[in-house]
Formats: C-alpha cells, sequence, structure tokens
C-alpha cells in the first residue's frame, strides 16, 4: 500500500448538507479551511515521518467535503501547494472525493492538467427515493453520469456507498450493487449508514423517522456488497468508518463496531466454509487450510463462526491448518 497523506477539507464546497453527513466529527477536524501552506506543511510533515520505502508512490488525497464545487482559485491553490511534491517525484498521484453533481468534462479536463489521477465520487446509493431521504440534492443519474465521465476521462473512479440510508431496503441495495458494477469502478468503499451528533439523521432518528441498521445486519449487507464487487474484481478498499475517539463521542446509534471489516471478512469465511463443506461427500474430516493471520477471522468474533459451524454439525468434518501460502481471506483444502 502506497503512503497516503490525507488533507481534510471538511464540507468545502458542499452544494448541500447531507442528511447523514457531519464530516467534522470524521475527520475530528475543525477550525479555519486548511491553505496552500498548511497542505505544503502536511506533505512535508508526512514525508519526513515515514521510512523512505514507505514514501516510495505516495499520494495525497483530499477527503471529507466536495473538492470541485470549490472556486476555480480555492482549487488552484490546493493543488499548486502538491505541485512541488509531484514535480521531485515525491509524491507520485492525487486523489479527491467529490460529489456527482459537481462533475463535469471541463472539470475533470482542469482537474487532469493539475495532476490529479483518482476522483472518488460520494455515489451513497443508486436509488433515488433513498438520496431523496438522505438530502442529497441529486439523482442516481448523476452518478451515472459522472462515473463514465471519470472514467472515459482514464482518471481511477472510486466509488462510496452507504448501506442502511433511510428508505434503503435489500432490494434498493442489490439495484445498486448492479448499477456500480455496470460503472467498473476501479475500488469503492462501504460506509454503512451511522447516527452521528450534529446531522439531520439525529434530529430524525430521535423523532422515531429513522432506524439504523442493527450491527449484524450492516454485517450482512456489506458482505453481500463485498462479495458482488470482489466476484467482478472490483476492489473493496474500505469497509465502515476509521474508528477514532471523536467518531466514537459523536456516535448517537447505529452499526459502528471499530473492526467492522474484520466482522464482514468473518462473516464471509463463515460462507465459504460452509460451501466448502457441503459440497464434500461423507467421509473421514478433511484438511481445511487458511493463511495463519486469518485465525480469528476464521473462528470470528466471540467464536461466533465456531459455534455456528456446531449447530450446522459441520465442525467435526475438518481439521484446521496454517499455511503461510494460503491467500488472506480463503480457505483451501490440504492434501
Ligand atoms: S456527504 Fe459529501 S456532499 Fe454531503 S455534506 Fe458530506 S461531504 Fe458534503
Amino acid at each position: 500500500m502506497p503512503l497516503v497523506i490525507p488533507i481534510f477539507i471538511p464540507h468545502e464546497g458542499c452544494s448541500h448538507r447531507c442528511l447523514f453527513c457531519n464530516q467534522h466529527t470524521i475527520s475530528g477536524r475543525s477550525g479555519p479551511p486548511v491553505s496552500g501552506a498548511d497542505v505544503a506543511a502536511t506533505i512535508r510533515r508526512w514525508l519526513e515521518h515515514t521510512r523512505p520505502e514507505k514514501r516510495i508512490g505516495a499520494e495525497v488525497a483530499f477527503f471529507g467535503g466536495s473538492f470541485t464545487g470549490l472556486s476555480a482559485d480555492r482549487q488552484a491553490e490546493l493543488l499548486a501547494a502538491v505541485h512541488p511534491y509531484r514535480f521531485r517525484g515525491t509524491v507520485r498521484s492525487v486523489r479527491l472525493s467529490t460529489r456527482p453533481d459537481l462533475v463535469d468534462r471541463g472539470r475533470i479536463d482542469w482537474l487532469v492538467e493539475r495532476g490529479v489521477t483518482t476522483i472518488e465520487l460520494g455515489v451513497q446509493s443508486c436509488d433515488d427515493e433513498v438520496l431523496g431521504r438522505s438530502n442529497r440534492g441529486h439523482t442516481a443519474a448523476d452518478a451515472i453520469r459522472a462515473s463514465r465521465l471519470v472514467g472515459e476521462r482514464g482518471l481511477r473512479l472510486g466509488i462510496q456507498l452507504m448501506p442502511g440510508l433511510p428508505g434503503e431496503t435489500f432490494r434498493s441495495l442489490r439495484h445498486t450493487a448492479a448499477e456500480v458494477i455496470g460503472l467498473h469502478p476501479d475500488f469503492v468503499r462501504l460506509y454503512p449508514s451511522l447516527v452521528l451528533r450534529g446531522s439531520g439523521l439525529e434530529r430524525l432518528y430521535h423523532q422515531g423517522g429513522y432506524r439504523p441498521l442493527s450491527l449484524g445486519r450492516a454485517v450482512a449487507w456489506t458482505a453481500y456488497l463485498k462479495k458482488r464487487f470482489d466476484d467482478r474484481g472490483i476492489g473493496v478498499v474500505r469497509m465502515g468508518l476509521h474508528p477514532s475517539g471523536d467518531l466514537e463521542q459523536a456516535l448517537v446509534a447505529g452499526p459502528y463496531h471499530p473492526a467492522f471489516g474484520e466482522l464482514v471478512q468473518a462473516r464471509l469465511m463463515l460462507h465459504r466454509t460452509r460451501r466448502l463443506l457441503a459440497g464434500l461427500p461423507d467421509g473421514p474430516p478433511v484438511t481445511l487450510v487458511i493463511n495463519p493471520r486469518d485465525q480469528s477471522v476464521f473462528r470470528g468474533s466471540r467464536s461466533h463462526n465456531l459455534a455456528r459451524l456446531r449447530q450446522l454439525r459441520l465442525l467435526d468434518r475438518f481439521t484446521l491448518r496454517t499455511d503461510p501460502h494460503q491467500p488472506r481471506w480463503t480457505v483451501g483444502i490440504g492434501g
């Protein structure tokens, strides 16, 4: 993984205040907007404090707002601060996040000329009902159009989705997965919807107008998405918000877990193991092989997976062996 140098621009450029959003909480950043000098200082600090071999291929990432909604001067100021590092080759790429309705061909061309290589779009859902109830201010068609423009221009495309927003059902989640697969993103991030203090969703929640997903359902829905994307070779680079003290303090309700991604991996490991064992003829126990780093994922949180396999009378059908050559997150049959 190349070094990622994050620059937070909370809510800057946002044309709408989305119902669920409180970037100050997520980023832990408040105060005046970052200046070009701040950007340069942040890059310098990260490079200085990172071992040389880890600095290779460093990427600067602007998060937390709608970069393309900033004035041209402001965008130019922030990108110009990265330029000397790109010129010297100490920063290889620049990534930014934005809203689909703030992307057009002219803006993308302008960004490409200034070294931007990846655009991440906050798509959240491809169900217009869900987008409307979340006060996104754009439609699924906007997201599809913007994604195609990013891909056609040869930039890397990232898509963020938020399972569990108001009005979402499993059916609309499946529809979203199919739409996103059709856009061929280079990667996706999956952030199950949380109720954060200071957000519109908090008000709705207290009025009884919103019920967040339970942790179990959020894990199941995210596992479904992850499997769909994995099957199509689309990388899932993050599941669940990055845990932090600020986030935990601002959490009102919802499926938060500091190791959410691991819960999803454990769920998928259980599915794989069940499928593998179910396909075997009756006979003596087989040897299942996992990567040594996956032992806790195989057991599941509080040994949930082992308990489930016992319930299904599958626990005595195998012995487990670890092998560092077994790819991560997979289970195979040993000789
Ligand atoms: S979700 Fe994105 S567009 Fe909406 S308020 Fe938050 S940062 Fe702005």
